[in-house]
């Protein structure tokens, strides 16, 4: 019925290299995903996007569900018609940024009721609706709704918010389930052989976190998320969490941490067993003029950088790099070009992609281990100036 396997081709360590096949390509793993919240990675375009060697990228349900609306893109033909992206694309489900966008929500075990930030107009998110609109929107990977809880928070907070997040996991199957097998409600489905991916929740509790691990894997996903990390927990504890976390779940799945991380996190958590990433750190610092290096991170409207002609990472091959120098890179930030934002944009994936490609190929030699050490090191030699 779904499009969509995965295959891991071989390990190292934890670490594993695979590939998932989905109804618009295939996606080498690890994986990592920009992030196109409105059906665009925000300052440059598709081609752009696709040239940095984005397999997959992901979009974000709350607001297209707002703006233009899951119906209109589902008479569009689907999301990948409508924004012009013949890969894969993975939907969030539109929670967290209820969770932490909306105005004046009401949580109820019905589901979200929530406020447009746009225009204060209400909307109600349920584990059905959320299903609903990404089979609209026609992803190739759908999330299940989960409840992104407030922090802090007690454990019996964490532990009733995830035993609830079981709970909608299972609408959301048994809901998706129903669209494959036939016409409901007239939900026009754009892409028959859509995933879905169950989300793990639970803090930083590992007891709650492999119940929720078990009772998720035992509804039957085709994929699973970690979520609720990279809050502002310690980073080990993010680490430990993951490490014990991936090993409860089913081998032969994939694993996904969500909204991680630092090109260090991607290398970290690679080694504790995850397979696909999504972070808005690399496009939302270009547009800050962040920038990631070979040999750390660097600002670049730093005065250092007025008279620098060398390029911006001499290990990168993207076309910022190949093109311009510091200086100019540092002339269009302090002028607020908008090819400011572009060119950096497609530096900084660039280098979150590649590291992704070298990842992959030292799992492949089995020299993953050395290459995370070198990796950490040069990371570190320069810190953010
Ligand atoms: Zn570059």
């Amino acid at each position: 019925m779904t499009g969509f396997s995965f295959t891991v081709r071989a390990t190292d360590g934890a670490a594993r290299l695979g590939e998932f096949q989905t109804p618009h390509g295939v996606v080498q793993t690890p994986a990592f995903m920009p992030v196109g919240t409105q059906g665009a990675v925000k300052a440059i375009r598709q081609r752009d996007v696709e040239e940095t060697g984005a397999e997959i990228i992901l979009a974000n349900t709350y607001h297209l569900l707002l703006r233009p609306g899951d119906e209109l893109i589902a008479r569009r033909g689907g999301l990948h018609r409508f924004i012009g992206w013949a890969r894969p694309i993975l939907t969030d489900s539109g929670g967290f940024q209820v969770f932490s966008l909306a105005q004046r929500r009401v949580i109820t075990e019905e589901g979200a009721d929530f406020q447009s930030h746009l225009d204060g107009s209400r909307y109600l998110l349920t584990p059905e609706r959320a299903t609903d609109i990404q089979a609209r929107l026609g992803s190739d990977v759908a999330m299940v709704l989960d409840e992104c809880l407030a922090l802090p928070a007690t454990r019996d907070e964490v532990a009733s918010s995830m035993t609830r997040s079981i709970r909608w996991a299972d609408r959301c199957r048994r809901r998706l389930e129903s669209l494959r097998s036939g016409p409901v409600d007239g939900v026009d489905v754009t892409n028959r052989g859509q995933a879905q991916f169950g989300i793990i929740q639970g803090g930083v509790f590992q007891d709650l976190r492999n119940e929720s691990a078990d009772a998720t894997s035992a509804i039957g996903f085709e994929g699973y998320a970690i979520g609720g990390l990279s809050v502002g927990e310690p980073i080990e504890e993010m680490y430990a969490v993951t490490e014990a976390t991936s090993r409860r779940l089913p081998a032969n799945r994939p694993r996904y941490l969500m909204g991680a991380g630092t090109p260090q996190d991607l290398v970290e958590c690679v080694a504790r067993g995850i397979d696909m990433f999504d972070c808005v750190l690399p496009t939302r610092n270009a547009r800050n003029g962040q920038l990631f290096t070979s040999e750390g991170r660097i600002n670049i409207g730093n005065a250092r950088y007025a008279e620098d002609d060398g390029p911006l990472d001499s290990q990168c091959g993207c076309y910022t790099c190949r093109h311009h120098s510091r200086a100019y890179l540092r002339h269009l930030f302090m002028a607020g070009e908008m090819s400011a934002g572009a060119l950096n944009t497609l530096h900084n994936l660039s280098f979150y992609l590649d590291t992704m490609r070298r990842i992959r190929d030292a799992i492949a030699f089995r020299t993953f281990d050395s290459f995370r050490q070198g990796f950490l090191r040069s990371a570190s030699r320069l810190s953010v100036d």
